[in-house]
């Protein structure tokens, strides 16, 4: 049987970075949805790592490391995910370190922002929302403003204040895809582009990401992810073979209120694509 049947859940957040359960909390979910082989992959932060494997470990649930790490691409923001690496080594630790700061500057100009259409306390209203201060993202705001009422749900908050050109947009720049993929690939892990259907890069920018992706050492892209249409499954799936790139699954769980997509519960990896696993065989804890 390939190996490509397998639950595997790759991709999701805890309070640690966005999301709203903790390690312990979701380890649970996902065992109880099936998942055979897990990973917390927290943005910009390896902070949950022992909490996670020592959760999973507990439930007899198969576990790789994972971060997702915000990089500066073409102009747009790229997620990096990674996996299996050493999450002790220093490289990675001081990397990500460094990627957090600027978090906080650019959540007051946020607020600043935002105060300009009428809504006011929003840095300390996000703050409510936050579990680690370092961490603070666009995702507590827009719990803030949903709290609030100024809008119905999440993603209504992203398209009217938390996007480009909205009054609590603040464009920051991330970690170059050099250096996301060569903190993973240094502590032996395997570097995975995220939810490529997500980004509006023209059809040559794309190119230009898988193309220099590869040329850092990156290995794989997220086929079967939470924020992919069927459409996008056969169009990653396309180039994930063109690229010569390993592929991944994942959720993308935030929340139990938010999430649309529950952990273990995508479609399985499409036939003739290598799985991420694979390549991560002797990494699996
Ligand atoms: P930040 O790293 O602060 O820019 O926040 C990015 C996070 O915002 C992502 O990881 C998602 O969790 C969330 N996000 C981005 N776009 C949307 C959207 N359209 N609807 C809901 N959540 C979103
Ligand atoms: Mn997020
Ligand atoms: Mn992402
Ligand atoms: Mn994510």
């Amino acid at each position: 049987m390939s190996t490509s049947i397998l639950n595997a859940d790759l991709h999701c957040h805890s309070v640690v970075s966005d999301g709203t359960l903790t390690p312990e909390a979701l380890a649970a979910r996902a065992h109880a949805n099936g998942v055979e082989l897990w990973a917390l992959t927290d943005h910009d932060e390896v902070g949950g790592q022992q909490r996670a494997l020592a959760a999973a470990q507990g439930l007899g649930m198969k576990y790789l490391t994972g971060v997702e790490i915000s990089v500066t691409f073409a102009g747009q923001t790229v997620h990096i995910v990674g996996l299996g690496f050493d999450a002790q080594d220093p490289r990675i630790v001081e990397g990500l370190r460094r990627t957090r700061g600027g978090r906080s500057e650019r959540a007051q100009d946020m607020s600043d922002g935002l105060a300009k259409v009428g809504i006011r306390g929003a840095f300390e209203g996000a703050l409510k929302f936050v579990g680690n201060p370092e961490l603070i993202s666009r995702t507590h705001f827009a719990r803030f403003l949903v709290e609030s009422g100024v809008c119905h749900d999440t993603s209504e908050v992203f398209r009217n204040y938390l996007t480009e050109g909205k009054p609590g947009f603040v464009p920051h720049r991330w970690a170059s895809l050099k250096d996301a993929v060569h903190w993973i690939t240094d502590c032996q892990g395997v570097a995975v582009i995220a939810h490529p259907g997500r980004y509006s890069f023209t059809a040559n920018e794309e190119f230009a990401l898988f193309t220099e992706f590869k040329a850092h050492g990156g290995q794989g892209v997220e086929v079967v992810t939470g924020s992919h249409t069927p459409p996008e499954f056969v169009k990653y799936a396309d180039m994930a073979r063109e690229f010569n790139l390993v592929a991944s699954r994942g959720s993308d769980f935030h929340s139990p209120d938010e999430s649309r997509i529950d952990l273990g519960t995508l479609p399985w990896l499409p036939g003739q694509l290598t799985p991420v696993w694979e390549l991560l065989a002797d990494r699996i804890q």
